[in-house]
This record gives C-alpha cells, structure tokens and sequence, in this order.
C-alpha cells in the first residue's frame, strides 16, 4: 500500500489525457492517482447538456475511461445534487488529502469552483484557454469589448505554453472507490436520432488529434479564403473536441504554428490561430459579463419589441423558411450536429432581423442541438448576430439570404446537399425558388418578404439607436 495519500484529479471540460496540467501534476508528485468525473445537472442548471451534447459526452466519457484503463487506472463516475458533497465523499472514502483540477470559467462554473476553493483542498491549473480570462485588459483596467486590440495585446504576450506530454503510466491506489456505470446516466437519446452522428464524428481524443492533422495537412493553408464557403471543408471542425477539451487549444495552437513553419501556408495558418483566440474573447465576455447568457450585453436592447410567433420559429427550427440557404443551415444541424459559421451567422441574422424573434430562442435552439453548444461561443455568436453584444455587427447589418447564398454557394453544391426538393432546379433559380417559372411544389414558398421584413427590422432598431 503506498503511504501518500492519493490525489483526486476532477476531470471536467478537459476529457482529455495529452496536455492535461492537472492530470500530469497529480503525477508527478508521485502520489496514487484517483481520475473521476461527476455528473451534476441539478448545479449544472439551466444550461444542462442539451441532446445533441449529451451524446458527445457518453462517448467522450466511454473513450476517457477506455483510455485511462489502457494505463492501469480507472475513471470513477458519481452523480447527485452538489459537487462538493460527491467530492467530499470521495476523499473519506479513498483517503485523499488533495483535489486537483484545470481551472473552468463559464460564471456558474466559476462560482461552484470559488466556493469549492473555500473549503477543500484544490490545486487548480490552466489548461483550457489559450489565455485566461483576464491576461489583458485596456488601458484603464477594463475588459476589452473590441476583438482587434484584445487580439493585438495577447499577442504582446507571446505564444501560450507548449502543451505537456502524454502521461505514460500512473499510479493508482491499491483499490478504487466504486464508480457509477456510464449507461445509468441515460446520456444517449432513447430515440434513433443520432444515426448520422455516427457517420459524421470520432468523439474520441484520437479522432480529435485526427480532425485536426487532417485539417493542417488538407485545409488550413486555404483557410483564409475557403473559410467561408460551406460546401468545402475549408474549416477545421474542432469546435465539440474543444468544447470538451478533447483537444487542447495550445496543443491546435503550436502543431498549426509548426506546420506553418514546415509546409508553408502562414497566411492560412495565422487567419486560423487568430480564430482560435476568439475562442478566448468570447469566455472572456461571458467571465466579465456574466448575465450575457440571456441578457443583452447593450442594454437598451433588453427592451426591443421581439415578436412571439411559435409557428414562424418552428419553421426555422426545421428548415422550412422557404429561404435556401437558412434551411439547408437548418437542416444541416439537426443532422448532424454542427453547422458552418458563415450559414450560423446568415440563420441567425434571418431569425433575429427577418422574424424579428428573439435572440435567446435561437440561442436556446442551437443549445440543444449542436453537438458544440458552448456557453460562451453561442451566446456571444447570438449577440452578435442579434446587434446587443461586444463587437457585434451593426445594427443596420442585415444579411440578405439571396445574396450569402449567391456569395458564399455559388454553385449550390451545399443547398443541393441538404435540400433535396432543390437538387434538380437550375443553377439561375436555385437562390430564389420562388422565382422559377414552376417552383417546387414540396418546397415551401418564402415565409416573409426580405425586402419588406429588412425595413420592418431598420424601423425596430432605429427607434432603439438613440438610446442610452
Ligand atoms: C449564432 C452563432 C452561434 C455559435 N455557437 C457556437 C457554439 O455553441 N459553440 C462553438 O464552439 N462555436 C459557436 N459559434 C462560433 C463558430 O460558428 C464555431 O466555433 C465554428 O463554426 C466551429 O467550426 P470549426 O471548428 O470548423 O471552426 P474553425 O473555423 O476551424 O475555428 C477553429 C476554432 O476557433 C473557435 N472559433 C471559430 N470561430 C469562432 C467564433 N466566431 N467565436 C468563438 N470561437 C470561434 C472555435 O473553437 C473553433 O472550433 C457560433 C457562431 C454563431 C454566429
């Protein structure tokens, strides 16, 4: 039996063994090494794992536990009410003295972790950000609501750390303390629903070190002009690995670094990096801005007459505007999970400016379905769009879907994909079905007229403008 106490290290949103400072401390200290996860919905509230999340997390959770039992360790699974009393429990079970975990900054998680802090014995490290909220701030000590000169400060701070190595073995206890098993937590949709997740993702740490080399060696030198077209797979689709830490963003962040510097591409490589720091300008939004989850970051918005039309947001959620472009968006997501940003940013507009419906419903939507749902990336990605956040696009911005399609899918190769009742229009009508001399009769004619819904969206934010 060994004589040190072991060391619980609490995994949360860093599902991940390479580059995890806290797993990798614990093991060095030489001490018996406990890995556990706990599951807590009712702390977690309002913005538990929504579906498309949940099933991510029983697969990131299987292939952590397959990992850890390759290294002769166990991953030990408890649920109930309140972290601190599962952890507590833990540590007179098993006799640990210390708990040692990578620090979360989502306002909630903040909270449960300050208050945790007070009373147990935590060693918390940074491992989940590039930079933690926090790093820089504008001259007078104030977070930066600007992305370009957050962006040019970090870089005043050089790279981040390089990413730690992964473990090669640990120690674990003479014996474990009893787990939970995975299946009782009813992660998995009850109906079959998620077949084409499947098909489309590895949620496994190896298939996220995969996506990512795939991207460098394919995609990441043409990224800064193949960004925005989604028919192509001119973007990395790491977004689910990072949300669940998978993979580490200074792990992406130097092998990208490296790649540039190997096999060329550094305009590519840099568009690429530079959007992963958004990644960090949006959790430091949501940290300093805590209420920015459903409230409006400008807050004359609070008070913008939203219409209430479930129907209307029902054919948003299905993909039955009648608009190209937002129904494949549409649709595509509730396939698989995920959607391009350049479609996410084109339905958003339409929800928030064509319908005029509210922001949060659309927030609350994307929660529930994308297999990416991150606090701070959707709420400050619906901010945007809605006009009210930091940085956010003009309030006279509207998209006109017509013209992103025509832009951004000019052959129609991505509507084509996910509409079938389009593939056979040609090319001239596919932007506008409407206008075809005998449209599709099992697609829906366009639910608003842009034109007349763009001005009806210009008198709305125009009574606001002079506010505040
Ligand atoms: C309305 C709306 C809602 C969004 N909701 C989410 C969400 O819930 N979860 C989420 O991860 N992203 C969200 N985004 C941001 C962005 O659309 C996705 O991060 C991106 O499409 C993921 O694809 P990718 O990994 O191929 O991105 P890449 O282009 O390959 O970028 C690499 C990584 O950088 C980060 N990143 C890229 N763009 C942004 C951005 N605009 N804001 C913050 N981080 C970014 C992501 O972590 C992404 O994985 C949202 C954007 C909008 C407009």
């Amino acid at each position: 039996m060994p004589d040190i106490s072991p060391i619980l290290v609490w995994f949360r949103n860093d599902l991940r063994l390479h580059d995890h400072p806290a797993l990798s401390a614990a093991i060095e200290s030489g001490a018996p090494v406990i890995p556990v996860y706990l599951h807590t919905p009712e702390a977690d509230a309002p913005w538990q794992p929504g579906g498309a999340t949940r099933w991510w997390l029983h697969h990131a959770l299987t292939d952590l536990q397959d990992q850890l039992a390759e290294l002769g360790s166990k991953l030990v699974l408890r649920s109930g009410s309140h972290p601190g009393e599962l952890l507590e429990v833990l540590m007179r079970e098993t006799g640990a003295v210390h708990i040692f975990w990578n620090r979360r900054y989502e306002p909630q998680q903040v909270q449960i972790d300050s208050r945790l802090k007070k009373k147990l014995p935590v060693k918390s490290f940074r491992g989940s950000m590039l930079w933690e909220p926090g790093t820089v701030t504008t001259g007078s000590g104030d977070p930066y609501k600007v992305f370009t000169p957050f962006y040019k400060s970090l870089q005043k701070e050089g790279d981040p750390p390089e990413p730690l190595a992964t473990p090669k073995g640990l120690l674990s206890p003479d014996s474990f303390p009893a787990s939970e098993a995975l299946e009782e937590w009813d992660l998995l949709p009850r109906i079959d629903w998620d077949k084409e997740l499947y098909e489309q993702w590895t949620p496994t740490e190896a298939g996220a070190h995969e996506q990512m080399e795939t991207f460098l060696d394919e995609a990441a030198a043409q990224y800064k002009s193949e960004r925005d077209f989604p028919a192509l797979k001119g973007t990395s689709r790491l977004s689910p690995y990072l949300h669940f830490g998978q993979i580490s963003p200074r792990t992406i962040w130097h092998e990208a670094k490296a790649h540039a510097a190997t096999e060329g591409g550094g305009t590519g490589i840099e568009a690429y990096t530079r959007q992963l720091v958004w990644r960090d300008f949006a959790m430091q939004m949501l940290f300093h801005f805590p209420h920015t989850d459903l409230h409006p970051l400008q807050e004359k918005y609070a008070d913008f007459p939203w219409l209430s039309d479930d129907a209307a947001l029902k054919k948003w959620q299905l993909g039955q505007t009648g608009f190209p472009i937002v129904d494949a968006g549409m649709r595509e997501l509730w396939s698989t999970g995920w959607m391009h940003n350049r479609v996410r940013m084109i339905v958003a507009s339409f929800l928030v400016k064509d319908l005029l419906l509210p922001w949060q419903e659309g927030a609350k939507w994307f929660w529930d379905t994308l297999i990416d749902a991150d606090l701070a990336n959707n709420s400050f990605g619906w901010q945007w769009a809605g006009g009210c956040g930091a940085d956010a696009a003009p309030y006279f911005r509207i998209f006109n879907p017509m013209l992103q399609s025509k832009k951004f899918d000019p052959s129609g190769s991505y509507v084509r994909r996910w509409i079938p009742e389009l593939r056979d229009l040609p090319d001239e009508y596919l932007h506008e079905p409407w206008t075809a001399p005998s449209p599709p009769k099992n697609y829906p004619a366009p639910m608003v007229d842009h034109h007349s819904a763009r001005d009806r969206a210009l008198e709305a934010l125009n009574n606001l403008k002079g506010e505040n």
